[in-house]
């Protein structure tokens, strides 16, 4: 910084310094909640445009912090994955989200999040063979979301172990889609079972053509791909309708509803759930 920039950097600095110290707590505190076991999945519905039906749940981890309530993943998952934890937290949802699902009326899919870090580590696949395994669920009644971080560094490595878990009979969607770069060439580096259409492109469907044309693109191309496509944060009726029109396959949001705990997913199967 220049030496007359002065009050803008000394504003900064420990603005700066607030921000690390907070992550280095999280990180102490995380580690210490991996061992206290303060981790549960929650699931969100995952709904046929078409019929309304019930088609499975999206498992979505929650942290229940003894004095700071529930602890959002959009704030622990980045420093889980920083300080080298996210491969143990992962491994815990895989194997809680396919013992839930193995309950489950067997035309539901279970889907789970699983970080770029996961790729490095060298146990994903043998990670999800065990879940897998040790859950009885049989493997087509997985889908993992990944987002096109995975797709960005060591791809190669990736890709095989792609295919690896495709060769497992796992399946594989693309999540977040359309808020990256180049978005539309990552469709054609692997054959993907679904699209998951970002949150930011539904929000405004219907005042915006951009954004209507956008996922118009992405229903598009990735049906003629073969993909399922599901849009994500639907929360109102017009949403719904513009989605309809547009012949979105599938749906998530607030407007059917948000993740719920697993002892109250048997009210959403009885009433939901096709079989
Ligand atoms: P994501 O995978 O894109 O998950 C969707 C997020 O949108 C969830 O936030 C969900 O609660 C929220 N959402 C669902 N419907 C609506 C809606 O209608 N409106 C709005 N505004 N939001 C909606 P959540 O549960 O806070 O998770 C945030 C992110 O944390 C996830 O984004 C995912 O990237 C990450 N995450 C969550 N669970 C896991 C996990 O088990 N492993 C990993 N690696 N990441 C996870
Ligand atoms: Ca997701
Ligand atoms: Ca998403
Ligand atoms: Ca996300």
């Amino acid at each position: 910084a220049k030496k007359d920039s002065g009050s803008a950097y000394r504003f900064f600095e420990p603005e700066m310094d607030r921000i690390e110290s907070e992550r280095r707590q999280m990180a102490i505190e995380l580690r210490r909640a991996v061992i206290e076991n303060e981790f549960e999945l929650h699931f969100q519905p995952i709904m046929s445009v078409k019929t309304g039906q019930l088609r499975g749940f999206e498992a979505l981890i929650r942290w229940s912090h003894p004095t700071r309530g529930m602890v959002s993943p959009a704030e622990f998952v980045p420093v889980a994955e920083e300080i080298g934890l996210i491969e143990q937290l992962g491994a815990w949802v895989m194997d809680e989200a396919c013992r839930e699902a193995a309950g489950w009326p067997h035309s539901l899919i279970v889907a789970v999040n699983v970080s770029a870090q996961q790729f490095g580590g060298g146990k994903l696949v043998s990670g999800v063979e065990r879940a897998l395994a040790e859950s009885g669920l049989h493997a087509n009644r997985l889908e993992i979301e990944i987002t096109e971080s995975v797709l960005l560094n060591e791809t190669d490595d990736n890709i095989e172990i792609l295919r690896q878990l495709r060769g497992l009979g796992v399946r594989i969607a693309l999540d977040d889609f359309g808020t990256g770069y180049s978005s539309m060439g990552y469709l054609t580096k692997f054959p993907f079972s679904r699209i998951k259409i970002d949150r930011s492109f539904v929000r405004n469907i219907r005042e915006n053509v951009g954004s209507r044309a956008i996922v118009r693109a992405i229903i598009g191309l990735g049906s003629s791909l073969g993909m399922d496509i599901t849009a994500e944060g639907v929360e109102t009726s017009e949403q719904l309708d513009v989605l309809r029109d547009e012949n979105c396959g599938e749906l998530q949001g607030y407007l059917f509803s948000p993740p719920i705990p697993r002892q109250n997913l048997g009210p959403v199967i009885e009433a939901y759930c096709g079989d």
